[in-house]
Order: structure tokens, then sequence, then C-alpha cells
């Protein structure tokens, strides 16, 4: 078994998680629509995992719209504006996860114009010009990610919020996925009309995750049929996941502080340690503010997915930046949005720390990449590490 070090593509499953989840995968069977007893009592479980997730953001669970994960919740906001027939405009940000970029480009095909705010070398949408360019585009809808899932670099949402007031009607949109779970995320504080998150990110079951609503400003029925969700999303509701998704939530909640500092002292150990043994190491968005887990970062000379390869071999799980289309490595959207060398954003590799992590598979880790590094020609390792 490899040591795990991938936690933003997927944690795993708490084992608490698991065990509330249990009784409605073998037990309890029925549909909770119906109103007999078996029906209301999964309803009943399905409120109580709206709760969970509603306490964990601080959010009514009147606002939780239950969906499967992150990429429906943020597809929903879009094409729920476009349906509405009267997208004025979307501003975004060239950093977004695929499932805001994608359907943007949707959206445009359907005649809906989008823009793109400017982002700093530390990968943090830029303040200084984003004021402006909401003056000029005049969006009716600004969606900005609260956490980049490569870098972690948590973006100015509130920045952002104070500035989108300024626009005339302009609805304001957080995918959070990659935050909840690592930080104190307050939805009504952060008073965005619009807030995406997924279960798999903390520890919950894959499938399923939620859009928080601030009040009903859109007709929200991507899925029309039955009435569940309010109207809002339809289809026979799959009770094991969300319960799983409201102990994630409620796991979540209690243990936020302890998470995130461990996972903080881990990050801070693996880029002590990391910049000590290979000083030509680049971290992204060192010096911005970033999630307590994740640490992004190139070797000179050292392509990333030859390095994941490698690692992957050696028993590390982690992940890269460069992404493969059509049989050619491209360098991470992201990184090419911070204006990074694509030389060296070919390099990228990600670290993503979990509580089930240790600082003894830091230490491995280095260990190997030393290893690895010692393995190169005499002229490369140079370059590479001083
Ligand atoms: N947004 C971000 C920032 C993400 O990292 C992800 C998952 N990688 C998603 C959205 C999509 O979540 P899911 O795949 O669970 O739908």
């Amino acid at each position: 078994m490899s040591v795990y070090l991938d936690h933003n593509a997927s944690a795993p499953l708490h084992p608490e998680v698991l065990e509330a989840m249990m009784p409605f995968l073998k037990g309890s069977y029925g549909n909770a629509s119906s109103l007999h007893q078996s029906g209301r009592f999964l309803r009943s479980a399905i409120e109580s995992a709206r709760q969970q997730v509603a306490l964990l953001v601080n959010a009514r669970p009147q606002q939780v719209m239950f969906t499967s994960g992150g990429t429906e919740a943020n597809n929903t906001v879009f094409k729920s504006l476009v349906m509405s027939g009267t997208c004025r405009g979307i501003l975004s940000s060239p950093m977004e996860h695929a499932s805001i970029l994608e359907p943007l480009k949707q959206v445009q095909q359907q005649g809906c114009r989008v823009g793109m705010l400017a982002v700093t070398e530390s990968g943090v949408v830029n303040t200084a010009r984003s004021q402006e360019m909401m003056d000029e585009f005049k969006p009716q809808l600004i969606s900005l990610q609260m956490a980049n899932n490569e870098t972690g670099v948590i973006q100015p949402l509130q920045q952002v919020m104070d500035q989108s007031k300024t626009v005339t009607d302009c609805l304001v949109h957080t995918d959070a996925t990659q935050a909840i779970g690592k930080i104190a995320v307050d939805f009504e504080a952060l008073n965005t009309d619009f807030m995406s998150l997924s279960g798999h990110k903390f520890n919950g079951p894959q499938g399923c995750g939620a859009l928080l609503i601030k009040q009903e400003t859109l007709p929200l029925s991507i899925l029309a049929g039955g009435p569940q969700e309010s109207g809002r999303r339809a289809g026979t509701e799959n009770v094991a996941l969300l319960v799983g998704l409201g102990k994630a939530a409620e796991i979540a909640r209690t243990k936020l502080l302890e998470r995130q500092t461990y996972l903080l002292e881990l990050r801070r150990y693996f880029e002590q340690q990391l910049v000590s043994h290979i000083p030509a190491v680049q971290i992204f968005g060192v010096d911005a503010e970033r999630l307590p887990n994740t640490s992004y970062f190139s070797i000179p000379y050292y392509h990333g997915e030859t390095l994941l390869m490698q690692l992957d071999k050696a028993g590390f799980a982690l992940a890269s930046g460069s992404a493969c289309h059509s049989e050619v490595t491209q360098p991470s959207h992201v990184l090419s949005a911070m204006g990074i060398d694509p030389d060296l954003a070919l390099n990228a590799v990600r670290v993503s720390f979990g509580m089930d992590n240790q600082k003894i598979h830091i230490d491995q880790l280095i260990g190997t990449m030393n290893d690895l590094i010692n393995q190169l020609p005499a002229m490369i390792r140079q370059a590479a590490v001083s």
C-alpha cells in the first residue's frame, strides 16, 4: 500500500462515515418521498444530513440543496442563469477547476458573455485590477473559487464580494470545494449568493455534495421532475450518500481546528525539508495564504510526470500539475494563468496531506526524492539542486 498524498483529488472515507452509512446500504430501503414509515424514516435521515451540512458552513438547512458533487453544483449555477434567459455576463478566474471553466465555455456558446479576472504570479486574483474589470464588464454573476485545488491558494473572496457591490444586481458564487473541511467557512458571514461543496474532499463519500443558496434569486431546476430538493433538483435521493455527507460534515466541523493545526505542521515540515534538500525547488503560491495541506512545487529539469511515476513506483501517491491532451503534455492552466514559465510548469508536482499522513511519510518521501535526483546525470543534478 502506497503512502497517499493526494487528498485534494479525493480524501479517504472516514470510518465513522462508513459506519453511519451502513444501515442505509444494508437494512433500510424505500423511497424518501413515500408517506409510510419507511419513507418517513429516510426523509428524516436526509433532513438530519442537511442540518449537519448547514452547521458546518453556518447556513440554514433550507439553503442546502444536495447535488452529486461540486461539478453539478457549479454547473447548476451557470446553466440556471442562462436558462433564466437573462444572462448579462459572467466574470470568473482563469484558475478555476474544469467544472467551472467547461460549463462557462458552454454558456458562452449560448451567447452569455464570459470574462476572466487578472491573476498575480502568486496565484491570487489581482484585486487592484478586479474593480476596474467589474465596472467595465458589469457581470450578472461573479464566480470565484475559495481556494485553488492545485496551489491551495486562498482567494480574496471577501474583497471581491465588497467590490461586486458597486455592480447593480450582481450575484456571487464561490466554488468552495477545496476549502470546506480545511479552513473555516461561514456562508452567512461571507454572504455570497451561491457556494459549492463536494463530500469526498472532506472524507465523505464520492458522488455527493451541495449547492448553498442564499435565497431564491434564480429558478434552479436543471433536473426537472419530482419535487425533491424543494423542486430544484428532481430524482430519488441516494440516502446512504447523503447520510455519509452529513456525518463527514459533522466530523469536519468538530475536528476543524485539530485538522488545520496538524496539516499545517505537516506542510511546514515538508516544505522545510524540501527546500533544505533541494534548494533549487520552486514552491508555487508560497507568498500567498494557502490551504494548510497543500504544497505545489517544481524541481528544475525534473519533469513532473516522470517524477510522479517514479514516486508511484516507490510507493508514494502524488499528483502532477500537467494534463495530457491529445498525447501532448500541457502545463497546468493554473500555472499558465499565473505566468509561470511553461518548462517549469511542466515539472509541477502536488502533495496534498490528510490526517492519515505523518512526519515519517515526509522523511521517506524526501529520502526517495533525494535518491531519484542522485540518479540524474551529473550536470542536470547540479542544476536541479543548486
Ligand atoms: N471544484 C474544485 C476546486 C475541485 O477541486 C473539484 C474536484 N477536483 C471540483 C470542483 C469537482 O468536484 P467533484 O468532482 O466532486 O464534482
